[in-house]
């Protein structure tokens, strides 16, 4: 308890010999309380400290005349300072002071030992264990106390430390955008954190107990759809000792019941005991669904952008090539002019729909999208669109719309953008023999426009989705093959709703789909 050499143990000579034993002689002589760290106090009955060893004079001061006057009060009388305080740094009341507990009749041992925090003479902090019990005479009378504190203010500190880490780890592990999952070498899950826990219920898969039955009920795939074999998994690469990280991440897909897959890329190290020896893995998955959704969707515009210029410019031009060389040799045309330029004039306007498409969806995501306002009636809109689409398509077009006109204040090239994505798509995804409905009315001072179809109907789950940018239903094919880029109703809602309109579906498989978008009529005359 002290840096320099030890003091000699205290003995009130005093105090009377009290009666059946000399007490604090008694209780000191031993060599071994001598040479011991802990500090141990005698007390009388009524709680006067008549001795303590060596570290006990250092440690409550029984060296000075000033601390020893004051512990020679009785312990109901001595001044409550505060030596004594909880590990909170409260006072301890009197009461509950360990001598007082033990003069009560308590015994301090074993689990109910006291922590405490207390100041040296020297003024240092210490924190004590102090266990006590009473000192009884040959009748088994109490004659006085004895206690005997143990200084654990360095393993209290390390104690204090390691909660502090811990509890950093803690936040870490439980903050921590990537999931992540302790196993034990015996494919036992010890924890998982709330990343990993979203991750599982985003795939609607219950949490196991045991690894093995997890990938047993989920068999971890690669991008190709091929289940992983166990060598490769990270869970049994890190159990033999391997920290596969950055490049060597593993990705894994996972079907979700809803459809779709769940990548993740999985890091994973060996966990050690203090003998090197593996006790457990901990993994690391990153979810990167989005990701590689964005990169298949890319791939795909291209695709479908390459494929819809190739066709009406392939076509174009061998109808070039063919009049030039029919010219050449002095042949008729293959077609007369006016036919030829309706042909170029078609393909042309597909390309010019692609374009327009693409550079729309550009002024959506960057937030430009302007509309020019004026007065239209937007019956004879949807009238102008479906006489064209079904002179294009031959399809039947069934329009019906108010007597009277109805007027609203729109950009007339995006709305008829709109009312064509809408009816292009109906015709589109309807089989040929069937008709298409538009129909125009009036309700709560809004225009509504309604395109019906008799087509494959969408499932309730995709119908929340069609509107973002690229989504397509799997499943759902045009007739013609012709495919798209999942871009017009993206930019079909985006144009209704800067015009202050709405734009919903209403749809069941197999009993076609309604389209529906809703403007403010115009107030002016
Ligand atoms: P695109 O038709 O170019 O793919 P859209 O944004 O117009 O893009 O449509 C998105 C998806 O919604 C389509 O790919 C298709 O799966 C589905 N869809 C749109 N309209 C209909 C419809 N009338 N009937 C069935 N499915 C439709």
């Amino acid at each position: 308890m002290s840096d320099t050499s030890p003091s000699p143990a205290y003995v009130d000579s005093s105090l009377p010999v009290l009666p059946g034993s000399p007490l604090a002689a008694s209780v000191l002589s031993s060599a071994i309380l001598e040479a011991l760290a802990d500090a141990v106090i005698v007390y009388d009955a009524v709680g006067r400290v008549v001795g303590g060893n060596p570290a006990a004079v250092d440690l409550i001061g029984l060296d000075l005349p000033g601390r020893r006057k004051a512990l020679a009060a009785p312990i109901g009388e001595r001044e409550a300072g505060a030596e004594l305080l909880t590990l909170q740094g409260e006072p301890l009341p009197r009461d509950e002071w360990p001598a007082v507990r033990v003069l009560r009749g308590e015994a301090l041992t074993g689990e109910h030992t006291v922590d405490l925090l207390t100041h040296t003479v020297a003024g240092q902090e210490r924190i004590l264990n102090v266990s006590g019990a009473p000192l009884l005479d040959s009748g088994g009378e109490m004659v006085g106390a004895v206690c005997a504190a143990r200084d654990i203010t360095a393993r209290k500190q390390l104690e204090y430390q390691l909660a502090e880490r811990a509890a950093e780890l803690e936040t870490i592990f439980a903050t921590q955008v990537e999931g992540v999952v302790l196993i034990a070498a015996d494919g036992h899950i010890v924890r998982m954190n709330e990343a990993q826990q979203r991750l599982l219920a985003a795939r609607g898969i219950e949490p196991t107990a045991r690894i093995e039955t997890w990938a047993q009920q989920n068999p971890p795939c690669d991008a190709a759809g091929q289940v992983v074999p166990r060598e490769r998994l990270v869970y049994y690469r890190a159990l033999h000792g391997e920290t596969v990280t950055g490049e060597q991440a593993l990705e894994l897909y996972h079907r979700i019941p809803e459809g779709g897959d769940l990548v993740l890329r999985i890091s994973g190290a060996p966990v050690r005991d203090p003998q090197g020896h593996i006790v457990g893995v901990v993994l690391t998955s990153y979810d990167v669904t989005q990701q590689r959704l964005l990169e298949r969707q890319r791939l795909d515009i291209m695709r479908v952008v390459v494929h819809d210029l190739n066709n009406p410019v392939s076509a174009l031009r061998l109808y070039v090539q063919m009049q030039q060389r029919r010219l050449a040799q002095g042949q008729p045309p293959l077609l007369p002019g006016d036919q030829l330029l309706s042909q170029m004039d078609y393909g042309l306007a597909r390309m010019q729909r692609l374009l327009d498409d693409l550079r729309v969806a550009t002024k959506v995501e960057l937030g430009t999208l302007d509309v020019q306002r004026t007065r239209h009636d937007v019956a004879a809109l949807c009238r102008e669109e479906a006489a064209a689409q079904q002179a294009v398509t031959g399809r039947a077009v069934q329009v019906q719309t108010p007597p009277q006109p109805v007027w609203v204040e729109v950009d007339a090239e995006r709305i008829g953008q709109v009312i064509a994505n809408l009816l292009t798509n109906a015709l589109k995804y309807s089989p040929p023999d069937r008709p298409v409905y538009v129909t125009v009315g009036t309700a709560d001072g809004m225009a509504r426009v309604v395109v019906r179809d008799e087509g494959p109907g969408i499932p309730s789950h995709e119908q929340q989705h069609l509107f973002e940018q690229f989504h397509r239903v799997a499943g759902i094919e045009t007739q013609d093959g012709s495919g798209g880029l999942g871009l017009g109703l993206y930019i079909s809602k985006a144009i209704v709703t800067q015009h202050d309109g709405e734009m919903g579906v209403e749809s069941a498989v197999g009993h076609g789909s309604t389209f529906w978008f809703n403007l403010p009529l115009s107030t002016s005359t």
